[in-house]
């Protein structure tokens, strides 16, 4: 990974709201991988490019290798009790993290990518966005000596129920969610208001652009309409039936308040009192 934390004239405050970085609000992501140019790459397009870019975000990656002794730079050793695979030592990855906590002063939390952890929600990524420092440690082979996990890790966590074969995408994913969030990097047509999960937790709703005739469908005539208040509590309703037909799990119909409890009843009623109808405009 390309070090974008050496302090570069250049980037230091080239404009607007790249001033994050002067206040001393800027994330830093120190990750410690094997293939740290994977997660730069990944970080250097779109939104989380541009934040880069203005210095709202600072990441540098650490390679374990760097920090292994001998000729060959040994990272791995086969697991105590036998069995297949193989397990990350315990000193190169502790000496590369320890080199990645001295990089900076702040106060870092340590996350190790990890299948084991807890999953990654939006509550979560927000959580972390506000922290000054994220370190991430991506795992390879069967995974990392638990002596290191005890000693070094504040938290583990997963992006999902599926094994991967590294850290690395995990660890780009850490990444994105959280660099959107910092202030100045989403632009207003990229808002972050209205995406699922966010606010009270609802689905966002569906969104349509040009043109308003297709061959594959019209657009729902009340987007059309210029009524601001129709408009929003059709929003409103798609949210709430999005999430009650896709993600029941996420969906507390008790807790809703009167007027969304009133769009959903006209949205069941429109259904003839299918609550599993579609959800289309
Ligand atoms: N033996 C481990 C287990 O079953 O829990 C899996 C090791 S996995 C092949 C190698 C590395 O990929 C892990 O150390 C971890 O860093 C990363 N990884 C795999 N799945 C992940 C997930 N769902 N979320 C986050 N990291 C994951």
């Amino acid at each position: 990974m390309t070090s974008d934390t050496t302090p570069n004239p250049e980037d230091a405050a080239p404009a607007g709201d790249t001033q994050a970085s002067a206040r001393g609000r800027a994330i830093r992501i120190d990750v410690v991988s094997l293939f740290p140019d994977f997660i730069d790459q990944a970080a250097a397009v779109g939104v989380v490019g541009r934040a880069r870019e203005r210095g709202l975000l600072t990441m540098q990656g650490w390679n374990p290798r760097d920090y292994a002794e001998g000729n060959y730079r040994r990272v791995d050793d086969r697991p105590f009790g036998g069995g297949p695979g193989m397990v990350m030592l315990i000193e190169p990855l502790r000496a590369a993290l320890a080199a990645a906590r001295a990089a900076d002063p702040a106060p870092a939390r340590v996350i190790y990518m990890s299948p084991q952890g807890r999953p990654l929600t939006q509550a979560k990524v927000r959580e972390l966005a506000a922290l000054p420092r994220l370190l991430l440690l991506c795992g390879r082979y069967e995974g990392v000596d638990e002596r290191l996990l005890q000693a070094e890790i504040d938290e583990e966590l997963s992006i999902g129920d599926y094994v991967l074969s590294g850290g690395e995408l995990a660890a780009a994913v850490v990444v994105d969610a959280v660099a959107r969030l910092q202030d100045g990097a989403l632009g207003d047509a990229e808002s972050a208001v209205q995406d699922s999960f966010e606010g009270d937790g609802l689905l966002d709703c569906p969104h349509y652009t040009r043109p308003v005739e297709h061959d594959l469908g019209r657009v729902p005539d009340v987007l059309l309409s210029g009524n601001h208040a129709e408009i929003a509590k059709w929003r409103r309703q798609q949210s709430l039936v999005r999430t009650l037909e896709r993600r029941p799990d996420l969906f507390d119909e008790s807790s809703l308040g009167k007027a969304d409890r009133r769009l959903l009843a006209a949205w069941r009623a429109e259904q003839g009192g299918d609550a599993t109808g579609g959800t289309g405009g």
